[in-house]
């Protein structure tokens, strides 16, 4: 029974647009997906020349019979797609049945196919052409080989980018394909040279272990998360090892991986403050959704697909991914020191809760120094109680002694392995984020009452901003009261504020609230609030500090949830391991 049938006419025009094979990557993808299709466990890709001499696929597969492997280099058959209503589900890898007699009709193909007790097909075709059909062994699954890509259309060869180019880009996809399947094993060669080997394990962090290696394996956190509609799974990175493009976001829709801009978005924002812009975190997320809420026909590759009740998608992976984050910033614990890692993890426990209650009636200054001593004892004393913590040598606190200065903005610091780069402003104005941060969450907010009150003269619109918000004012700590045309008298301020810099804060903080944004999201607003002060009251580069300076920075540093990037994300540590100085130097060679 022959397991491929002709779709329609109608439906071919519908996709032939498509199925274009342009790419060394498109063809990798024919063949891969094909093999997935098939059932199969193991799936090994050669390239020759990253492809352009040759791409052979092997798998494992249930293979074909005679009659299905000729069948599969006619246009038009598809063994996926039975009817035009099919397209509209997910359920499916995709549709084909179009690109492999294209391919074949671009290349020489050479086929050995066979089912489980059958006899063995072998087909090669060149140009389209069928030059050999004839039995062959029965070695259950399918080999095929695709060589000499475009020889009979010299004029689409030079179209084919650079080997390093088609090269990466099946790198890439095999690596996304491993991680949406992670109970198949996939091997990747070029010229003999192995590029990428997932064992099939079908456990995701292990498949991510075997891409990305242990210096990103082991600072993955799994998050997992419903709602009504969509199911997400999967692991993000901490902040410490973000990458400079979105390559390493893997979005898996009902096990299928897809690019969408706003998924991508969704991500980037559960990182709000925790990276830069322009630094991208390694991702993979999995999402289970009913077939119908999505649609997968707005791109011609299927790469892309649109999301019903998107909004309610992106809230659950930007919330939870932010949770993750800040959870995994703050909970107790001691990392093993991994040599591929830029930085070092610090333990921090979480104090709040267990903090006194402040005295209404007195005036208190939240002091950091004070709850950094009051975190360093309990620190030691949740050490000395964990005898496993002691035992391994390994574990290693951050710990920063500080050497000198230079050009007036970066405090080299050193420690027993490492030499570290710290930018003064970025690490100050994180200490100082998040001391304000500490100061938003505790219940009583600390006011200090001016003897001169601040005045504000603003225009007329400005003044009925800043009244529509007042309630956003006195729950930051601000006592205001109108004061004759278009003025405001400011009689008390929060004591995060720094000394000296009353007005100029208090300032801001109007402009912030007349300005509107994240009005509407507390946490985004005290957020926002808290980075930018934290910005105006830090010490700027350029600025000259004493080394006795640098040392508070760098001890008040080292205590901060997260020391390693300020709190628009830059980065405030650079570090070098001894390691690392020794092969700059070519004391080591490799
Ligand atoms: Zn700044
Ligand atoms: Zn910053």
């Amino acid at each position: 029974m022959s397991k491929i049938q002709v779709m329609s006419e109608n439906l071919a025009n519908k996709i032939a647009a498509g199925e274009v094979v342009e790419r060394i990557s498109s063809v990798v993808k024919e063949l891969v997906e094909n093999a997935i299709d098939a059932k199969s466990k193991t799936i090994i890709v050669d390239l020759v020349e990253s492809g352009t001499k040759s791409i052979t696929v092997i798998d494992d597969g249930i293979g074909m019979d005679e009659v299905d492997a000729k069948k599969a280099f006619i246009r038009h058959a598809t063994s996926k797609l039975l009817k035009e209503d099919d397209l509209f589900f997910i359920n499916t890898l995709g549709f084909r049945g179009e690109a492999l007699p294209s391919i074949a009709s671009v290349s020489k193909v050479d086929m050995r196919t066979s089912l489980k007790n059958g006899v063995g097909t072998h087909l090669h075709i060149e140009g389209g052409n069928l030059v050999i059909e004839e039995k062959s062994d029965a070695r259950e699954g399918t080999r095929i080989e695709v060589a000499d890509l475009f020889f009979n259309t010299p004029a689409r060869l030079k179209y084919l980018k650079s080997d390093a180019t088609e090269l990466s880009n099946v790198t890439t996809f095999i690596e996304k394909l491993a991680l949406s399947h992670p109970d198949i094993s996939f091997t990747l060669t070029n010229n003999g040279k192995r590029i990428v080997f997932t064992s099939g394990s079908d456990e995701l962090l292990k498949t991510i272990h075997e891409i990305y290696g242990y210096s990103v394996s082991s600072n993955m956190i799994e998050i997992k998360a419903m709602n009504d509609d969509y199911d997400v799974f999967g692991y993000i990175c901490k902040p410490s090892i973000l990458k400079s493009n979105r390559n390493h976001m893997t979005t898996i829709v009902n096990g299928r991986c897809v690019k969408n801009i706003e998924v991508n978005k969704a991500i980037n924002d559960g990182y709000f403050t925790f990276k830069p812009d322009i630094k991208y975190p390694v991702v993979v997320l999995k999402i289970e959704t009913d077939p119908t809420l999505i649609d997968v026909n707005i791109h011609p590759t299927k790469q892309d697909i649109k999301f019903s009740k998107i909004e309610t998608l992106n809230k659950l992976i930007t919330e939870t991914i932010g949770e993750a984050l800040r959870k995994a910033l703050l909970v107790p614990k001691v990392e093993i020191k991994v040599p591929e890692t830029m930085y070092n993890e610090i333990a921090i426990p979480m104090v709040h809760e267990e903090e006194e209650p402040f005295n209404q009636s007195e005036q208190v200054h939240l002091d950091f120094r004070e709850i950094r001593d009051y975190e360093t004892a309990k620190k030691q004393v949740k050490e000395e109680s964990n005898p496993e913590i002691e035992e391994n040598e390994q574990i290693k606190k951050l710990e920063l002694y500080p050497v000198g200065v230079v050009m007036g903005t970066y405090i080299i610091a050193q420690n027993e392995e490492s030499m570290f780069m710290i930018d003064q402003h970025a690490a100050q104005e994180r200490i100082n984020y998040e001391r304000v941060l500490h100061a938003f969450a505790t219940d009583r907010i600390c006011k200090t009452s001016l003897l001169l009150p601040i005045t504000i003269e603003l225009t007329s619109s400005e003044f009925m901003r800043i009244k529509e918000n007042m309630a956003i004012l006195e729950e930051l700590g601000f006592l205001v009261e109108e004061f004759g045309v278009n003025t405001y008298l400011v009689k008390e301020h929060p004591t995060w504020l720094r000394e000296g810099l009353e007005t100029e804060s208090t300032k801001k903080i109007f402009e912030i609230i007349i300005e509107g944004k994240y009005l509407f999201d507390k946490l985004k607003f005290q957020d926002h609030i808290a980075a930018t002060m934290a910005c105006k009251m830090s010490v700027k580069g350029n600025e000259a500090i004493s080394l006795t300076q640098a040392e508070k920075i760098l001890d008040d540093l080292v205590l901060c949830d997260n020391p390693y990037n300020c709190p628009h994300g830059r980065p405030t540590i650079i570090s070098f391991t001894r390691y690392e100085l020794e092969k700059m130097f070519k004391r080591v060679m490799n």
